[in-house]
């Protein structure tokens, strides 16, 4: 019998961050020198209170120190690194009873899991995890697992568990490589019945944009996140092929598009703590981007209503009507 949770009413009206990470380090970053490797749980709700944001969807730091982090970087070989048993067995556990123990009832968790090592054990893990917490989804980060999105279909049970327990999988997604959005519209036109949020603005993905303007899957979400911090990156550096050409160096206009296209299917997100990203020797990118500059993107009681909405419905599922 899962553990009870929050029902879709209490979302109703309220602005939800559906992408932030938190309750532990990222050690592979932390190896890297590179920033950010980690954030506390009490200072990510001290941010979202600061800022007047009512929920957040909480997901473990992307990197697994189930394994070892010389041989992922010198190799790239999934290696057990000794701390622990199977992928994400600490980081969910630290995320889960922290919220718990400070009863943090505005943090809503997603289980963090991996499709290189142990898959059978992490899907007992999450079910068992189910029981015992409020579990409202299942987070795959594929560019750090080397994994594309139709890998959770062939390599796991992953799916079939979202469908037991009626909650969403947020994957992360690029224009191509192994996080190509492109795999995830296929995963997600092949099962109907599971929601799916292509993190990231689905990579700015012109095909992808194209088929959900077309209406595409009704299970599939696209996340804004980091709306400031990747618009910046992007007008810096310019898109990539197959990604859309958007005035990059005005993110609402940006935004504006996406909503203009398909608004029911789009989730409002940070990805707190990653706005601030680069090496440790390189000079930050100035202004610094802070969680309450990502919220104040987003002013507006119309575009809150939205989100807020589509919050609910990608949460909630069925309980919920698309508007
Ligand atoms: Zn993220």
């Amino acid at each position: 019998m899962p553990a009870s949770r929050l029902d879709a009413a209490a979302l109703k009206g309220r602005l939800v961050d559906t992408h932030t990470h938190c309750g532990g380090v990222d050690l592979s970053n932390f190896y890297k020198k590179r920033y950010p490797y980690g954030q506390d749980i009490l200072d990510l709700e001290g941010k979202r209170e600061a800022a007047g944001v009512d929920y957040q969807v909480v997901f473990p730091m992307p990197t697994s120190i189930y394994y070892h982090i010389p041989s992922y970087w010198r190799r790239g070989a999934f290696v057990p690194s000794g701390y622990c048993d199977y992928p994400f067995q600490l980081e969910n556990e630290h995320l889960f009873a922290s919220i718990s123990r400070f009863s943090l009832e505005r943090m809503l968790p997603f289980a963090g899991f991996s499709l290189q090592a142990q898959v059978p054990q992490q899907e007992r893990a999450v079910w068992d995890l189910a029981q015992r917490y409020p579990l409202y989804g299942l987070k795959y980060h594929t560019k750090v697992d080397q994994k594309n999105a139709l890998a959770i279909e062939r390599d796991s049970a992953f799916l079939d568990l979202a469908r037991a327990l009626g909650i969403p999988i947020t994957v992360h997604t690029e224009e191509k490589g192994c996080s190509s959005a492109a795999a995830l519209l296929e995963l997600a036109a092949r099962h109907p019945e599971v929601r799916f949020c292509a993190a990231h603005f689905g990579g700015f993905s012109q095909a992808v944009f194209d088929a959900m303007s077309r209406g595409g899957p009704k299970n599939l979400y696209l996340d804004t996140c980091p709306l400031l911090a990747r618009c910046r990156f992007l007008a810096r550096h310019g898109a990539g092929e197959g990604m859309l050409d958007l005035p990059y160096h005005a993110p609402r206009q940006v935004l504006e598009v996406y909503l203009e296209a398909f608004g029911t299917r789009l989730l409002w997100g940070t990805d707190a703590p990653w706005y601030n990203y680069g090496a440790l020797e390189a000079p930050a990118e100035q202004p610094l981007i802070s969680y309450a500059d990502e919220a104040a993107a987003v002013e507006g009681p119309a575009l809150r209503a939205l989100f807020a909405a589509n919050a609910q419905r990608y949460l909630f599922g069925n309980e919920v009507e698309e508007r």
